[in-house]
């Protein structure tokens, strides 16, 4: 796989989970990495310690992906710190689950404004930047959830089928100015994200997957790291999933 050596990238939400193996996988590549988070400022300072461990650059920015202002600020911030932008990862995400008879208008408008929002926010404050420089890969984790539903998930379910429009729609937009914009929509995976679901819930899900496991963080990480590669020049508006089959 080709370097990603003197490569900048961004990552929304890399202090933990799926985020911070992102991060790395990019880092061990030789890419300067700018992570934000909104509250674990202690988890993204010792993830920055790692990748300079690494011989790579990093930086932490807080910042809430569900504000434009906090997503112009790191764009300007990572534009003085590292001169350029050429990949995003919008990774930042969280869930609000219920069933929608119970679900609250704050638990719906929290999960879009984070999830979809939050999308739209970085890649507009970075979009700019990317045609100017006739090169740019925008990466947006969804969900299986966004393709197939989830009772008890309509927000989360919305919020990730939101993103694969976008990406869609931004892929055809900017294809013509080297700029490839795809989604990564993982199955279950190992973080404290799904740390919530009881042994029961666990189990009933393994039967589900036909890997019969959940999937580490690094193995969406792969994937990632490859549609930001120079090898992924020709793809893109398009959905990767990775799940152990669930939805296959
Ligand atoms: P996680 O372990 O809960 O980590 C979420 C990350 O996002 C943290 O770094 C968190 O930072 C950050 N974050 C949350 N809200 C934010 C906000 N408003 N502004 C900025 N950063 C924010 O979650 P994960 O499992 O790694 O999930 C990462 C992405 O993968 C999400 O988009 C999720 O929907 C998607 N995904 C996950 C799974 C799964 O099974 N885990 C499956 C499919 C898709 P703080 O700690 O500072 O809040």
């Amino acid at each position: 796989m080709a370097s990603l050596k003197d490569k900048v990238a961004i990552i929304t939400g890399g202090s933990r989970g799926i985020g911070r193996a992102i991060a790395k996988a990019l880092a061990l590549e030789g890419c300067s990495i700018a992570i934000t988070y909104k509250s674990s400022s202690a988890q993204a300072q010792e993830l920055v310690n790692e990748i300079l461990n690494m011989n790579s650059k990093a930086l932490a920015i807080q910042a809430d992906s569900a504000k434009f202002e906090d997503a112009q600020r790191v764009v300007d911030e990572v534009l003085k710190n590292f001169g350029k932008i050429d990949i995003l990862i919008n990774n930042a995400g969280i869930t609000r689950d219920n069933l929608l008879l119970r679900m609250s208008e704050e638990d719906w408008d929290e999960v879009i404004e984070t999830n979809l929002k939050g999308v739209f926010n970085f890649t507009k404050a970075a979009i700019k930047h990317m045609i100017s420089q006739r090169s740019g890969k925008i990466i947006n984790i969804a969900s299986v959830v966004g393709l197939i539903g989830n009772p008890g998930q309509a927000n989360y379910a919305a919020s990730k089928a939101g993103i694969i429009g976008f990406t869609k729609a931004l892929a055809k937009e900017v294809a013509s100015r080297n700029i490839q914009v795809n989604v990564v929509a993982p199955g279950y995976v190992e973080t404290e994200m799904t740390e919530k679901l009881s042994e029961e819930q666990k189990k009933r899900l393994f039967e589900l997957i036909p890997a019969k496991r959940i999937a580490k963080p690094e193995e969406i990480a792969y994937v990632v790291k490859f549609l930001a590669s120079h090898e992924a020049d020709y793809i893109t508006g398009q959905v990767i999933v990775v799940d152990g089959g669930l939805t296959a």
